[in-house]
């Protein structure tokens, strides 16, 4: 595990800014976290937690000490019907998904193609088609960077909430998640109620899905909507879905009766950010080299050479034209550098 200095970060990012950081180092266990942060150049740096990059906005060069989390490993225990699997925090989430499928353990098949790692999973508690890893979230380890000392936290201790955990919250930076521990069920209980799940299920011809299935379709939907990352840089949803107050929703459906929404917690009312931006005109739009999904206008790209402070900028500008339009403030889901 050397540390490497000036290391290029573009490859490691999923909306390929060009970014460098004054220093990186690879880490592949506990054991070699221990060490490093024995070693000073931890505490004389500032440090960023680095998984697969697919949540992050780099604005410029990192000035500090990039710690990208390796740990590898998928462990699987038996508890009647249910199936306790734990993958260390550097496992890609996708083939820890597909595992999963393939094994018949239930209850991630609705988060199939979700970029990024284990390890980042419960950061933001992702979610998609009606699942959030809350669901299935047992417990995780994580390493306190102020003492050295692995802690185990259960689902009540990292305050999960829409898009939100502890570690985004009071606990931010102080810890890094070495694996999680997921609670399936070796009995499919498929969730297809959600989005275009049922659509695709029935245009295929599947009256009784299984859960490969439903992994399948979800990837086929996601496929067709997002940007592969791959091929065009982005970083998902760039804003979270606004929550507001039911009031301030009675005004808006009055003003726009064609408002898509959704129930949230306390009352409240989930509006759809997507549609809030591409009823401001944002949908497909190219700016310079960045600009907004013509599928999706909730993703903002790179179409190539875009730096993080042009992809800020045009943030800025959708968050004004939504504030303008309806009075909403959007929030950014995409960690910034
Ligand atoms: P990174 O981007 O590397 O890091 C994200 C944050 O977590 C950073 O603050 C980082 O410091 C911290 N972090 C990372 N690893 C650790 C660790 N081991 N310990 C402590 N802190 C850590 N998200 C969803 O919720 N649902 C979706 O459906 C979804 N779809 C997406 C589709 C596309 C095309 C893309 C590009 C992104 C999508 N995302 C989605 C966002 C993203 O994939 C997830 O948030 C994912 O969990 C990020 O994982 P990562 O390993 O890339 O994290
Ligand atoms: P969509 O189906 O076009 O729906 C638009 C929004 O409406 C979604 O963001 C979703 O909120 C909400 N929604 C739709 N049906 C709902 C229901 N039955 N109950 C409650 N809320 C509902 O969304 P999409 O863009 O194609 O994304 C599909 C799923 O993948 C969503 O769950 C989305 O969160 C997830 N996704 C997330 C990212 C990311 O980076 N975070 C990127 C791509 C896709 P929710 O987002 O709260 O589910």
């Amino acid at each position: 595990m050397p540390l490497l200095e000036n290391y290029a970060l573009t490859h490691l990012n999923t909306f390929r800014i060009a970014v460098k950081a004054k220093l990186f180092i690879e880490i592949f266990s506990e054991a070699e976290l221990s060490e490093i942060f024995s070693n000073p150049v931890v505490k004389e740096n500032k440090l960023l937690i680095l998984g697969g990059g697919s949540n992050m906005l780099f604005t410029k060069d990192y000035d500090g000490l990039v710690v990208k989390i390796s740990i590898k490993g998928i462990g699987v225990k038996k508890d009647g019907n249910d199936v306790l699997v734990t993958a260390g925090a550097g496992e890609v989430w996708d083939s820890l998904v597909k595992y999963c499928v393939a094994n018949g353990y239930a209850g991630i098949e609705n988060l199939t193609l979700i970029p990024g790692t284990v390890g980042a999973s419960p950061i933001q508690n992702i979610g998609a088609y009606g699942v959030e890893i809350k669901d299935v979230f047992e417990s995780c380890t994580a390493f306190e960077m102020a003492t050295g000392q692995i802690r185990t936290f259960s689902k009540a201790d990292c305050e999960f909430a829409y898009r939100e955990s502890v570690f985004k919250g009071k606990l931010k930076g102080q810890y890094i998640i070495t694996s999680v521990t997921y609670r399936l069920s070796s009995i499919a209980k498929v969730q297809t109620h959600y989005g275009a799940i049922n659509t695709e299920l029935e245009r295929r011809g599947i009256t009784t899905p299984s859960i490969a299935d439903v992994s399948e379709v979800v990837a086929a939907i996601r496929v067709s909507k997002l940007p592969d990352p791959s091929t065009i840089g982005n970083a998902g949803s760039f804003f979270k879905n606004p929550i507001v107050d039911q009031s301030v929703f009675d005004v808006l459906l009055s003003q726009f009766p064609d408002m898509p929404h959704y129930p949230a917690p306390d009352g409240r009312v989930k509006l759809a950010a997507g549609w809030l931006i591409e009823a401001c005109t944002f949908k497909g739009v190219v700016e310079g080299n960045t600009g907004t999904w013509k599928n999706q206008a909730l993703v903002l790209v790179n179409h190539g050479g875009a730096t993080g402070q042009e992809v800020y900028r045009f943030s800025e500008k959708i968050i004004n034209a939504v504030q303008q339009k309806f009075g909403v403030i959007l929030e950014r889901e995409v960690n910034m550098f």
